[in-house]
């Protein structure tokens, strides 16, 4: 599933491929639905508008143009990727937009779990406003996302830290691969009550979820070639993981075997040495 970083990358991958005053010449639709129907005014839309820029909110790419924008979730297995005017569709390709020099920018997406909505509020009111947008808590990379801040919103919890850490209305873009690998830095115990949690650990624990999806995003930005030529499908990174995945292998720092255990419905890597 493609988490934060990867959407990221994608964002800044597409504004790469385009402009602000770019115009789409051409929207194809090789399918009128995704997860919900794409909006049949998305076509007539981008026709009269220019492109601005992408921006990101959470795991949403938000498509700005002056008259609009696009709000597009990647699902389970959407991806974007470039095509030259010589390169054949593929069969999961279902979304084709055409740029004045001919390439294409083009959404392919087997599973079909992403969607694509639009919005004709002002840019500040669909953040606030959309029924995608409005729930989800503060971007991982704000500066109000601090350890104080998650000790003040632990105190109403009884869920274990790494629960609440990925709890989207708290902080978003904490995936599961991300918990496990910020907690282990961190050297918290995923199953730990996050009301027990002291603010010192939660300022360390901040500090390495940043660090982790930032080093996640310069990774992928250096696969960013494969995502132009449209070979690399999957949108997963090739990242060094120091406990995911790891069951049984033995714990960079301490050498004890990292565990497996099941918490919020997610395999959950730690190290019972390091994780207090
Ligand atoms: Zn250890």
């Amino acid at each position: 599933m493609p988490e934060l970083p990867e959407v990221e990358v994608t964002r800044q991958f597409i504004n790469e491929s385009l402009s602000k005053g770019d115009k789409i010449t051409k929207v194809e639709l090789r399918r009128k639905d995704l997860r919900y129907e794409i909006p049949t005014e998305l076509k007539p839309l981008i026709k009269k508008s220019k492109f601005i820029t992408v921006e990101r909110r959470a795991k949403y790419l938000l498509w700005v143009f002056d008259n609009f924008q696009i709000i597009n979730h990647l699902g389970m297995t959407g991806s974007w990727k470039a095509l030259g005017k010589n390169n054949t569709l593929k069969k999961h390709d279902h979304v084709i937009f055409t740029l004045k020099n001919g390439d294409k920018l083009v959404y392919s997406d087997p599973r079909r779990f992403g969607y694509i909505d639009i919005s004709k509020a002002p840019y500040n009111e669909t953040l606030k406003e959309h029924r995608f947008l409005k729930h989800l808590g503060l971007e991982p990379f704000d500066k109000k996302f601090t350890g104080q801040y998650l000790k003040d919103l632990s105190k109403k919890t009884n869920t274990p830290v790494k629960t609440f850490i990925m709890d989207q209305k708290i902080v978003v873009g904490v995936g599961n691969i991300y918990a496990c690998e910020s907690l282990f830095t961190a050297g918290i115990s995923p199953s730990k009550k996050a009301s027990r949690v002291t603010l010192e650990k939660y300022n360390v624990l901040v500090k390495e979820i940043k660090k982790t999806l930032k080093k996640a995003i310069k990774t992928g930005g250096s696969t960013i070639s494969d995502f132009k030529t449209g070979d690399n499908q999957s949108g997963y990174f090739q990242m060094h993981f120091k406990v995911y995945q790891k069951t049984g292998k033995p714990c960079e720092k301490c050498g004890s075997l990292i565990k497996k255990i099941v918490l919020g419905g997610r395999g959950t890597f730690y190290c019972s040495k390091c994780q207090r």
